[in-house]
């Protein structure tokens, strides 16, 4: 019997990529019944939407927002400020064209992320499956510090610092 894979993701998992999305659901019900994992759910949604973009990023704005929300998480340490200008940036009417998506999005997956037995281990999983992920997007991590940069200098247009 040949292993089924998630076709956008690659994932090892029956039923494909309802299978993988049965498995998100199941670490996220983990992930949900244990506070300490609330930082850490934040970035597991963005990466896991990043390494499925035919359905969580179709428009650009969606694509903005979970390219630059994934570099907030890591390169920004999960700033709120920085999550809070993004989601306010967005908001508004923005001009901004969706990249073309990488065919290779990270060699870890969904399936990875199971493997967590607790709450220390799922946070330390997902931390490297995003920046997995994040990685898999090099050639665009320029567009997303200029993102960053738009969307802060909107949400602060006064601050002098
Ligand atoms: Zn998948």
């Amino acid at each position: 019997m040949t292993q089924e894979r998630c076709p956008e993701c690659g994932a090892p998992v029956s039923g494909g990529f309802d299978g993988c999305q049965e498995a998100w659901e199941q670490v996220g019900a983990l992930a949900y019944s244990h506070p300490e994992c609330s930082a850490a759910r934040d970035l597991a949604l963005d990466t896991y939407c990043m390494q499925h973009p035919a359905r969580y990023c179709r428009s650009a704005k969606s694509y903005a927002a979970h390219l630059t929300r994934l570099c907030c998480g890591l390169v920004y340490d999960g700033s709120p400020g920085v999550y809070a200008a993004i989601q306010q940036w967005l908001d508004g009417v923005v001009a901004i064209r969706k990249p073309d998506v990488p065919n290779n999005r990270g060699s870890m997956t969904i399936v990875d992320i199971c493997a967590a037995g607790n709450p220390v281990e799922y946070v330390g999983l997902v931390r490297a499956w995003a920046e997995n992920v994040w990685e898999a997007y090099a050639d665009q991590h320029d567009l997303a510090y200029w993102w960053i940069m738009l969307a802060q200098k909107q949400a602060n247009p006064r601050q002098r610092k």
